[in-house]
């Protein structure tokens, strides 16, 4: 069995403890990583540091991309094996593995083409004055994402910062390292100057709240919940450095009367259901116009019931979810709606083999939920879609802007007008009109409002927050 190691400042470290990781699958312990904690993410730190004020931090930004552009074809080069690796590691579909692979080469091909068009400015002032802006690196940036995409969620945080001309001490969810480690194999056969790809691995309050704190980084972007992004933000508040936070969301699909049925129940169902639900841009709550609720509320049912969950290597709709206490959290909330009588509309079934052991839940769909329903209310981070009902337009954009939540919105209607209407009204950091989710879209600014966090990944906004810009007054007369 593989016992992983932190990659510092271009070495393979060991840590004195190690973490033990399971197979979803089938609950087997597959490997264990190093349990980094203050000591190793303090080493990491300087070689960050170190990197910034050598070899990497003489780079110009034309060699840095090209540096982007190289990692992003070793990822290609060794797609099926990350896959895998990404299949066992998290439990999803070999199918989603494939495409998570694909978007994270993606992420680092799309910084690495902007790593030299990253632009200041010049102001015009009095006379006698040239005015200039740069955007400069903050120094190290810190990292830590969650379990669900570790390979998107990686290259979505980190590709905009090492563009920017930062060096990056990356933080995985201690149930998911092992693509981040494979990620760091890849970065040092890409060339990168030791020490500006870091990956310390180990426990969230250990490894995770040293790296938050630390008062050595410039920046800290984090993916993961509303909870530990407040202790994020708070440890860097201590150091006033910026930070961005993805958090979760509650995201709605409203669906009007005149909503093609077909195309809004396909990829509403997909929405909920990919990754078996733990998606922070999942739309998990789903609002029907009430006079057509029976019908739409019977296409989706339909979709729900010909759902199949299995191992994430027999690649049928759904994996299992990641580890037990998901799984747990996922059956806490079926019985609250049992017990309040919510009507199930529909649930998917088991696939035929699937292994003893693993963390499996049935996709289901649960009808007539009040929008102040706690399963309405609260992100259940499982493949549960609950169905609402709503009057009219106004009631509609009520019930969507109605939780603590902000991150994505879907809005289904043949009605120009209405749907920008909605687009405008709803808070959230991302509508999608007759479509959702665009497939992940790397060029697409991506981030939450209200409780789903601040600041934004994805597109060129993400580079522009890896830099602080600085203004350079001449007088020259
Ligand atoms: P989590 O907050 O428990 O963990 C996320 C990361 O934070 C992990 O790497 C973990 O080790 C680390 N961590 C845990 N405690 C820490 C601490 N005290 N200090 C510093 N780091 C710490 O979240 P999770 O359960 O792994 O992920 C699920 C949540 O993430 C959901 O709420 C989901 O919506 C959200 N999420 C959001 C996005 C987004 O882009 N908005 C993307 C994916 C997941």
């Amino acid at each position: 069995m593989d016992v992983h190691q932190n990659f510092i400042d271009g070495r393979w470290t060991p840590s004195r403890e190690t973490v033990a990781v399971l197979n979803p699958s089938d609950g087997a312990k597959m490997a264990e990583i190093a349990r980094g904690g203050a000591a190793e993410i303090d080493a990491a730190v300087a070689a960050g540091h170190a990197a910034m004020n050598g070899e990497w931090g003489k780079l110009d930004a034309v060699s840095r991309g090209r540096l982007l552009m190289k990692f992003a074809e070793l990822i290609r080069r060794d797609s099926e094996k990350l896959a895998k690796l990404e299949s066992e590691d998290v439990g999803k579909p070999m199918t989603l593995a494939r495409n998570d692979v694909a978007v994270c080469a993606r992420y680092f091909e799309y910084y690495g083409a902007a790593a030299d068009k990253v632009h200041g400015d010049t102001i015009p002032f009095q006379n006698g004055f040239s005015v200039m802006t740069f955007y400069e690196p903050h120094g190290v940036t810190g990292h830590i994402v969650p379990w669900n995409y570790p390979l998107q969620m990686t290259g979505r945080s980190v590709a905009p910062s090492l563009a920017m001309g930062n060096a990056i001490v990356l933080k995985p969810a201690e149930d998911t390292s092992l693509t981040a480690l494979a990620l760091a194999r890849l970065a040092e056969e890409a060339g990168f100057p030791a020490g500006a790809f870091n990956v310390v691995t180990g426990l969230g309050e250990e490894a995770g709240a040293a790296l938050a704190a630390h008062p050595g980084i410039g920046h800290v972007s984090f993916t993961g919940s509303r909870e530990v992004g407040v202790l994020v933000q708070t440890a860097a508040a201590k150091n006033t450095i910026p930070v961005t936070l993805e958090l979760g969301g509650k995201s709605p699909q409203v669906v009007f009367a005149d909503a093609d049925f077909a195309a809004a129940g396909t990829t509403i169902v997909r929405g909920i259901t990919q990754n078996a639900g733990q998606t922070c841009s999942a739309g998990s709550r789903v609002l029907i116009e009430d006079s057509v609720y029976d019908e739409f509320a019977g296409v989706l049912a339909e979709g729900f019931r010909a759902l199949r969950v299995g191992s994430g290597s027999q690649d049928l709709d759904l994996g299992p979810v990641v580890n037990a206490t998901q799984k747990a959290r996922i059956e806490r909330y079926l019985d609250i709606a049992r017990r309040d009588n919510l009507p199930i509309l529909a649930e998917g079934s088991f696939g035929t083999n699937v292994p003893e052991g693993g963390y499996y839940v049935k996709p289901t769909l649960i009808g007539d939920v009040p929008p102040d329903h706690v399963l309405a209310q609260e992100e259940i981070f499982g493949p549960v879609l609950v169905a609402i009902r709503f009057k009219d337009e106004e009631d509609a954009i009520r019930i969507a802007n109605g939780t603590p939540y902000g991150l994505a919105a879907g809005v289904w209607t043949s009605d120009l007008g209405r749907s920008m209407r909605l687009s405008h009204k709803i808070q959230s950091g991302q509508v999608f009109v007759n479509n959702y989710g665009a497939g992940g879209g790397v060029e697409l600014p991506f981030g939450g409002m209200k409780g789903s966090g601040h600041g934004r990944e994805k597109g060129f906004e993400a580079l522009y927050a890896f830099g602080a810009l600085k203004t350079i007054t001449i007088k020259h007369g």
